[in-house]
């Protein structure tokens, strides 16, 4: 049967289901090429407002790379050197008059931007020295800044409440806006699953599907289509039978929610009455809400970078004060535990462009920090303000050496003093823990052990450093599982070394919150689970239905498999 108002029939799309629920909308398709029409003219009144775009976006871009380069210390010559060139080229008055030329004879500004920097990369394209021809990355990056800082103007206005964004790629700023927009379901053609950007869907709720090749041309703009984020397909034109069948899906989610939340007072313990904490990860200021109304036993994880995310800039230390002590007030009495910024590898891509070869193996997390001590003291002496009910822990980023922790240690002795001086109140006894997201933190847990306070396994970037197989690349999401015998005895070793040292042990990647992972975490030994507050009426219901004493005996036999899908078989 064909859609009743297109006349189009029906057509199904699968992908990689990357955030569940179902919505049906309007699709926008955000394509870069539809924005970029070579030599697409405009009329002559609209040339003084275009030209003021282009002068807007050249500031924004500008504003961007200038504080990339005051974050760098200068003796991180590499990675400012880049930039600086960059900056130098946007600052050519050559450059901006010849596109500001082009925009005069009535050129759209990308299709100037595009037109005259592909013909500077041409240009040095064709030089016989590598020196010049490696010019043209540089030509590339700037076109490629300023047609997406362009881009994130142009769409938003144009996404409105309930529609469904199909696009090459989403970041997680541009996902804050479509959440503020009311998007209902997304749509990519590349990604991960522990992407950061899927992440943030889930805990946002947003439908999402990632991984259709060519999506953006596949969908049409302004069709109607079904998004189905639990099995991972997408239909566009739905027929009436379709349509019907959605409705009846859509209430039979909506029952099921209803009944979860009978368990919202209910105890999170195993049916032999082992208690396990089932706590919060928080993305974001609205998380916060979500976990409150879940009656969760407190906050595992608060990924402080969304902060740095939302206001496009490293704020400052009163800015972070004020949302640490708001956040520890929501929480209370229950703990809340505030992890260092994360910057770098997917995290903060945008505004803070770092250039590496390999960001997830760069400057990232507590690397970043102990190069940026000023950064790192203004949050350490935020997160210990706000720590006056004793209600506040704290966690380091992508630790792989114990100096790290020793390092930190003093950073944070030197910021109570401070604050002693001032007149701060704050709690002396702060818990300090660490993330055990490298192979090296888990190998080395037994030593870690003795210097921190408890254990937080952070099993996407376990599982991405541990299989070699990066989390934001669907094509080696195969690669990717955190169900792997190697993943899963890291973090056995981790919670026996957490055991033996009487600290608690976590878990906040998204391991925590699968379906099939609940009765294997509670027999490796973890005593709490910090995942999305969407899904945690789900876990606790299974918590519940778990035995203790089976559910170490499962994890015995697990920790004996050869594949990924043996482990899967024996879960099952
Ligand atoms: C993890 O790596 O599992 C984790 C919880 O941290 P993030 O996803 O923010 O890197
Ligand atoms: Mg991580």
């Amino acid at each position: 049967m064909k859609n009743a108002k297109t006349n189009a029939a029906p057509k199904i799309l699968n992908g990689i289901p990357s955030s569940p629920g179902m919505f049906m909308g309007k699709a926008i398709v955000l394509k870069a090429e539809t924005v970029i029409v070579p030599d697409e003219k405009i009329s002559a009144d609209k040339i003084p407002a275009e030209i003021e775009r282009f002068n807007n976006a050249i500031d924004e871009v500008i504003r961007e790379y200038e504080q990339t380069v005051s974050l760098l210390e200068k003796s991180h010559s590499s990675v400012t050197s880049i930039i600086e060139t960059s900056l130098q080229l946007i600052k050519d008055d050559f450059l901006l008059q010849e596109i500001r030329k082009l925009i005069a004879l009535g050129f759209t500004v990308e299709s100037s931007i595009t037109q005259y920097l592909d013909t500077q990369k041409q240009f040095f394209l064709s030089a016989k020295d590598s020196i010049i021809r490696d010019r043209a990355i540089d030509i590339e990056n700037l076109k490629d800044r300023l047609l997406s800082t362009l881009r994130h103007k142009n769409i938003y206005y144009k996404i409105g409440k309930g529609t469904i964004v199909v696009a090459k790629s989403v970041t997680p700023t541009e996902l804050v806006h479509f959440k503020e927009a009311g998007v209902g379901g997304i749509i990519t053609e590349v990604g991960g699953i522990t992407a950061h950007f899927s992440i943030m869907a889930r805990s946002f709720e947003i439908p999402t599907l990632i991984g259709i090749s060519n999506a953006t041309s596949k969908v049409k703009n302004g069709s109607e289509v079904i998004i189905n984020g639990y099995s991972g397909w997408a239909m566009l034109n739905p027929d009436s039978k379709a349509i019907g069948s959605y409705q009846l899906k859509k209430a039979i989610e909506e029952e099921h929610r209803a009944r979860l939340s009978e368990l919202r007072t209910l105890k999170s313990e195993t049916q032999d009455g082992h208690k396990i904490l089932v706590l919060s990860n928080i993305n974001s200021d609205q998380d916060i809400e979500t976990a409150a109304k879940v009656k969760a036993d407190g906050v595992g994880l608060v990924r402080t970078e969304s902060l740095i995310i939302s206001l496009n800039k490293i704020p400052s230390e009163k800015v972070q004060f004020d949302w640490y002590l708001q956040m520890a007030n929501i929480a209370y009495p229950d703990p809340i535990t505030f992890r260092a910024f994360d910057i770098g590898s997917d995290k903060f891509s945008e505004g803070i462009p770092f250039h590496e070869a390999n960001p997830a193996l760069g400057l990232r997390g507590i690397r970043f920090l102990l190069h940026r001590k000023d950064i790192f003291k203004s949050q350490i002496r935020a997160i210990l303000r706000s720590s006056g009910n004793k209600n506040v822990r704290f966690m380091l980023p992508m630790i792989i050496s114990l100096s790290e922790v020793f390092e930190t240690k003093k950073l944070i002795e030197e910021c109570k003093a401070e604050l002693r001086e001032s007149g701060s109140v704050f709690d002396e006894n702060m818990p300090l823990g660490i993330m055990v997201e490298t192979p090296s933190a888990a190998l080395m847990s037994e030593n870690f052990a003795k210097h921190v306070d408890f254990f937080s396994i952070g099993s996407n970037d376990l599982t991405q450093y541990a299989l070699a197989a990066d989390r934001t690349n669907d094509l080696v999401l195969e690669n990717f599982d955190s169900f792997h015998p190697a993943v899963l005895k890291l973090i056995k070793l981790t919670a026996t070394a957490a055991q033996n040292a009487g600290i608690k042990v976590c878990v906040c990647g998204e391991i925590a919150g699968h379906i099939a992972a609940t009765e294997l975490l509670i027999g490796l030994g973890i005593n709490e689970l910090s995942i999305s507050p969407s899904i945690h009426l789900e876990t606790k219901k299974r918590i519940r239905q778990t035995n203790y004493a089976a559910a170490g005996k499962l994890a015995e036999q697990v920790l004996h498999c050869d594949s990924p899908a043996e482990v899967m078989e024996l879960l099952s």
